[in-house]
């Protein structure tokens, strides 16, 4: 009962490896290289640390990253901009790391993916072949779920949920917006990427009013009933801001159901009309569109996957991660897509590897800054079971407390831009 044999034992040692590697151990007997060819599409949180931590659990992998940018725009922290604490260039990060390490970074579109073939073909006539392929393309916009606006409209009433230049445009509207204004932010239902993001943005941008345009206020028209980390955000708004933020639920009225660009106008399921000097719609979302065009997804427009490998329950040697898979009790976050990152690229070596990976762990924090020195958090364990998927294990982490005094805020809003700082470096660097 108590022995192993050869295969066994060379399981458990390349498992032992993965882990190690993937808590940053360099463990001295590594599992032998298994050369092979990766293609990762999309180098954001999920896509890029994926390759890094793939390289560094087989150094041997020829491993390809597809994204079209040069320079990755981060959502976290472009609250921080629209509030003015950041500028733009602190939140772009570059590639040069992956190619130090010998990544192949090529910068075009994933324009179809042959799963038959293990083929992708990109934008700019080139084709690739994997032998295993991840896909991490983030977020697409439900534009025929919206009455009266399309993507094109996005330049009037941007929704800022991709960073980079929608961010731009809403800090451009913002600046230019008179004293007295109203600016409304309308969040979708569930599931969508970053659930605190529109609270935390309504409050970066109270911090931004209430020094520049006092006199404005923000109007949240929210499709939902209630939201995350809700008791704290609505505390800080009392002590920070009060009278400048005002919450709709969706049973409230709160659910817009047309939208006008011209006019900025956005009507309600009610029938109220609500005219907005700034407005950020934030459309319904679904898995990015090359998961669509690739037949990834299913009924709920997001991809489902073996919850513990991340290889898509439709088309073998194709892993998905990040805001696009269905990745149980999970958030659709960016600290999430990076721990399914490190999981996906151990799993695809223990794959090519014919070794088993021992069952994964996950974590996710999510703070939010309410004001250069207030922040709030909530953050989990998960684990993964074969009869529940990966799940939230109990007792671990929780929401910030509702009766702290100023510096325990203070304190958190500090640790929220030193986890900036070291998911991005893990990340990007
Ligand atoms: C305002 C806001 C604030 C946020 N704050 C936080 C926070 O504080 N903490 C947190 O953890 N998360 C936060 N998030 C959520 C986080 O941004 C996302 O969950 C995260 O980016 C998801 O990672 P991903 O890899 O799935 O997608 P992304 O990071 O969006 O990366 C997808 C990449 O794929 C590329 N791509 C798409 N299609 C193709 C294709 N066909 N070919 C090649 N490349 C392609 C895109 O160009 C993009 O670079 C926030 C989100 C928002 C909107």
């Amino acid at each position: 009962m108590n022995t192993i044999n050869r295969r066994q034992f060379i399981q458990l040692l390349g498992g032992a490896s993965a882990l190690a590697s993937s808590f940053g151990i360099t463990a001295c007997s590594r599992q032998p290289a298994a050369s092979g060819r990766v293609v990762i599409i999309g180098g954001g949180f999920g896509g890029a640390t994926c390759a890094k931590y793939l390289q560094r659990f087989d150094p041997k992998l020829d491993i390809t990253l597809v994204e079209p940018k040069q320079q990755f725009v981060t959502c976290p922290f472009s609250n921080a901009v629209l509030g003015g604490l950041r500028d733009m260039n602190s939140i772009s990060h570059g590639y040069q790391a992956h190619e130090k390490r010998d990544i192949k970074v090529i910068h075009a579109m994933a324009q179809e993916i042959d799963p038959a073939g293990k083929k992708v073909v990109l934008d700019n006539g080139k084709t690739l072949e994997y032998d295993r392929l991840v896909v991490s393309p983030g977020i697409d916009f439900r534009w025929e779920d919206v009455e009266g606006m399309s993507a094109a409209d996005a330049e009037t009433i941007p929704h800022a949920w991709n960073g980079g230049p929608q961010t731009v445009i809403f800090h451009n509207q913002l600046t230019a917006m008179p004293d007295g204004g109203v600016v409304i932010i309308a969040p979708p239902a569930n599931p969508f990427r970053c659930p605190p993001g529109p609270y935390e943005r309504a409050s970066m941008i109270a911090h931004y009013l209430k020094q520049n345009k006092p006199k404005s206020k923000i109007l949240i028209l929210d499709a939902k009933s209630k939201f995350s980390k809700q008791p704290l955000f609505m505390q800080g708004w009392e002590q920070l801001y009060p009278g400048m933020i005002e919450w709709v639920g969706g049973t409230q009225g709160g659910r817009v159901t047309r939208v006008d660009p011209a006019s900025k106008t956005l009507y309600s399921e009610l029938g109220e009309e609500h005219k907005a000097d700034v407005a950020n719609f934030i459309p319904p979302q679904k898995a990015g569109a090359i998961a669509h065009k690739a037949g990834l997804v299913d009924s709920s427009g997001w991809c489902p996957v073996n919850q513990r490998t991340f290889e898509s329950t439709v088309h073998p040697a194709i892993h998905v991660i990040g805001d696009a898979s269905l990745a149980g009790a999970m958030p659709k976050s960016g600290f999430a897509a990076n721990s399914q990152g490190k999981v996906c690229a151990a799993a695809i070596v223990s794959a090519m590897g014919n070794t088993r990976m021992p069952d994964p762990s996950y974590v996710n924090t999510c703070y939010s800054l309410l004001s250069p020195d207030y922040g709030i958090s909530v953050a989990a364990v998960y684990r993964y079971a074969a009869d529940k998927g990966i799940y939230k294990v109990e007792g671990s982490g929780g929401v910030s407390p509702m009766d702290v005094d100023e510096e325990f805020r203070e304190k958190e809003a500090r640790y929220a831009k030193g986890w900036y700082a070291s998911i991005t470096s893990d990340t990007w660097g």
